[in-house]
């Protein structure tokens, strides 16, 4: 019985209408009418998740919802998300989910070129075996059989090709569905896009050279971050960081040591400060943290930790070990100082100035003056 039928109140008290009512359940119409409502009902729902998929903000965040969704459907004893780093055009990050958890982020996959220009002629799901047999490499399916494949789905977008989706046979050793090919399928489909989004997304904030934040991401989020302290009572300091006698560093040891020094000074300085405090190479050998909700004192401490560390940090070099110091300035606000962002830039750039003209190698906290403290006094 239909009791979604719009009309079903008349049917049941017309006779001639109950005949055909019978006539199209003897055709087999109402069944397929339950057929197409489920089938309706799975594409809201897919629709529902990948609305939720293209809101993910990370790759790591997205995974872990697609993972977590997918074991409700079906349970494979792994699913390994290998991507592409189209800069270095190398293995980037891989992924290795077993039930829901992230088991291992590092694997070493040689190659993986051949595997792009593999997907590129042939962009579907395709079954490991069978990838096998047409890839005709031992090397990379060597390489892929540590994430016991059964399936595997390229992630393609307009940009090309972004890695490989890999899941292993199901837990319980029998082969997908037909139904459940299709559903992984469409899932990925969308997971892909998701996926591309993000990395795009990551590219735009990122300084290429140091992996940490680039400028422009830096200019907004300090702007949403004043207008935060400006509204609510919160605090935020800035730190501007300028490398000592770089230019003499580059003549010395030359250009390509100079690049490593920048490196390695952006991994000491992400590794100094807090998940939510915002690092950024603010351009060439200067570099910013925005320190949110913190205090004076904690700034000041978050600064001094960071030229300590790095004026300790050992770089091997052509059998030397080079080292770089920076100079520093600090600029402190909460919700009585109205700073603009560019007055905030300003006044960490006077105190780094300060550091400089000191000797180098030191911290400076910039200190508003009298007119500020006669107003804060008078409120
Ligand atoms: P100070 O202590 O006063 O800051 O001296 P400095 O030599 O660091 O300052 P200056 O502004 O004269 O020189 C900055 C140097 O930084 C010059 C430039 O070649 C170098 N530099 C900027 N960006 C990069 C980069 O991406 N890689 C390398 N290797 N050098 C860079
Ligand atoms: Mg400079
Ligand atoms: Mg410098």
């Amino acid at each position: 019985m239909n009791k979604d039928f719009e009309n079903w109140d008349d049917l049941t008290k017309n006779p001639e209408l109950l005949k055909h009512y019978e006539l199209l359940r003897t055709l087999g119409v109402w069944e397929y009418h339950e057929y197409l409502k489920n089938r309706i009902n799975s594409y809201n729902k897919l629709l529902d998740v990948s609305v939720e998929i293209f809101n993910k903000t990370s790759i790591e965040e997205l995974l872990q919802f697609v993972v977590t969704h997918l074991l409700n459907k079906v349970i494979p004893s792994a699913i390994s998300f290998v991507l592409f780093d189209e800069a270095s055009e190398e293995l980037g990050e891989t992924f290795v989910f077993k039930n829901t958890q992230l088991v291992s982020t590092d694997m070493s996959f040689y190659n993986i070129s051949a595997v792009r220009d593999f997907f590129l002629k042939y962009p579907n799901p395709i079954q490991f075996s069978l990838f096998e047999y047409q890839m005709k490499n031992k090397d990379i399916s060597g390489q892929l059989e540590a994430l016991s494949p059964d399936l595997i789905v390229p992630i393609i977008g307009i940009g090309g090709f972004h890695g490989i989706i890999v899941l292993s046979r199901k837990i319980l050793g029998d082969d997908y569905t037909r139904e459940e090919l299709s559903y992984i399928a469409r899932l990925m489909a969308f997971t892909s896009v998701s996926i591309q989004n993000n990395i795009h997304h990551r590219h735009a904030i990122t300084d290429r050279k140091t992996k940490i934040y680039n400028h422009s991401f830096f200019q907004r989020r300090l702007d949403e971050e004043i207008a935060r302290v400006h509204r609510h009572d919160t605090t935020l300091a800035l730190v501007v960081l300028d490398v000592d006698h770089f230019k003499i560093f580059n003549d010395t040891h030359g250009h390509f040591a100079g690049d490593i020094a920048l490196e390695s000074l952006a991994k000491v300085l992400k590794s100094c400060v807090r998940k939510e405090d915002i690092p950024a190479r603010f351009g060439g050998e200067e570099f910013v943290v925005l320190l949110v909700d913190c205090s004076q004192e904690s700034a000041w401490k978050a600064a001094e930790r960071i030229r300590q560390s790095i004026e300790e940090m050992d770089m091997e070099y052509k059998n030397n070990i080079l080292k770089i110091t920076v100079s520093i300035g600090v600029c402190f606000v909460n919700k009585y100082l109205k700073y603009t962002a560019q007055e905030l830039i300003e006044r960490a750039d006077k105190a780094l100035y300060k550091s400089k003209k000191n000797g180098r190698n030191r911290t400076t906290l910039y200190r508003p003056g009298l007119y500020f403290k006669a107003h804060r006094a008078k409120q």
